[in-house]
């Protein structure tokens, strides 16, 4: 309740939780003890003696945050309000399973090096199935991984709290903790980037499913026929709409019919890349806005049977192709308000994060935040 609150006073506490005065009065005693919250002066008095303030005291611990998803692993020290106060990267290109986990080390030992304030302990956002219970990346293909007690680990080598989630599931975890947008108990984060995943906030606290891919959308099959996916099968999401697939789809249909704008961009369609496709968009080329438009229906089939199946209201998007959201909300909300009951898909509001690259950093944070702190 102070967390939630900007300032509160032990009074306007006892009211809200319906907590006694004096067990409210005893609490705030430890807290200030601890060094979690302080007094900040007296708020107007409305006669009788003038109550004093609580806050959180953002600043009293620290929590290290590290994001394993990105192209290099990235971290920060995070304050109790999701400030950053230090981030550190370390370049990783296509580890092996041990490597990556020497980087980690690398990694944390850096992030440590800048915490001037205790830490609260270590959160660790990583693609791959996670069992989040016990700290285990049961299968990672991108980091290698198979089985690995990354929390462990890490607890055994600082001596630290840890908690391990999977990359999609910290951020949504993230936008419920951190976000500054109207607060809603249940959510959906979709991150899409180079692979496509996604997590489910159900009142106020991170779904991961019984064997934890709750969210993993990226291999749901949407297309009869399609692509291989490098799961194995045909027609995954993540063959349509994760970056690789978006180049590879733009370069085919520049082959097949040339768009000008993005012609006079290239000597050859090969040159095409990710960033090359963004320059295009902002130019307002047909080509890409039709690759995207048709890559959003997609999005919008997997997201109509996430509406149906659980009807979450709020939908956020995160990750690299978050730039091209006004054409593919537009088209993935149509497709969905055809494939599912009116009611449901007129109630959703799909919008995109306001946390940018640090939501996973973030989102590890706020496994600490819950786990440590009881904050939701
Ligand atoms: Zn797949």
């Amino acid at each position: 309740m102070i967390s939630d609150q900007a300032q509160i006073s032990r009074a306007d506490l006892s009211r809200a939780t319906g907590l006694t005065r004096t067990t409210v009065s005893d609490l705030v005693a430890e807290l200030l003890q601890e060094g979690l919250v302080e007094e900040i002066g007296h708020a107007p008095s409305g006669g009788g003696k003038p109550p004093t303030l609580l806050q959180i005291l953002a600043d009293s611990r620290c929590m290290i945050g590290v994001d394993l998803a990105s192209h290099e692993f990235h971290g920060a020290v995070v304050n109790l309000r999701g400030k950053i106060l230090h981030r550190f990267s370390v370049p990783v290109y296509n580890p092996d399973g041990e490597q990556a986990l020497e980087r980690v080390y690398e990694l944390v030992d850096g992030l440590l090096a800048y915490c001037s304030i205790p830490p609260l302990g270590i959160g660790i956002g990583t693609p791959g199935l996670v069992n989040g219970n016990e700290g285990i990346v049961r299968r990672s293909v991108v980091l290698d991984w198979r089985d690995l007690p990354l929390g462990g680990l890490l607890h055994s080598r600082y001596k630290l709290p840890v908690h391990v989630a999977n990359d999609c599931q910290a951020a949504a975890l993230a936008e419920m903790i951190f976000s500054n947008t109207h607060k809603t108990p249940n959510l959906i984060v979709v991150k899409i980037g180079r692979g496509i995943g996604s997590g489910v906030v159900l009142n106020g606290h991170l779904h991961m499913g019984d064997g934890f891919g709750a969210g993993e959308i990226g291999h749901m099959v949407v297309k009869e026929n399609g692509v291989r996916c490098r799961c194995g099968h045909f027609g995954c999401l993540e063959t349509i709409l994760s970056t690789p697939f978006i180049v590879k789809q733009v370069q085919e249909a520049q082959r097949r019919s040339p768009s000008p704008i993005l012609a006079r961009m290239i000597n050859s369609v090969d040159e095409i890349d990710f960033k090359l496709i963004i320059q295009a968009y902002s130019a307002e080329d047909a080509l890409v806005k039709q690759v995207l438009s048709t890559a959003g229906q997609f999005l919008g089939i997997a997201l109509a049977n996430y509406v149906s199946t659980i009807n979450i209201e709020r939908i956020m998007l995160a990750g690299s192709m978050a730039v091209f959201s006004d054409v593919l909300i537009q088209s993935a909300r149509q497709t969905i308000c055809e494939r599912t009951l009116e009611a449901l898909g007129v109630g959703t509001s799909i919008q995109v994060s306001n946390l940018g690259n640090d939501i996973v950093v973030l989102g590890a944070a706020a496994l600490l935040m819950q786990h440590e702190l009881g904050l939701a």
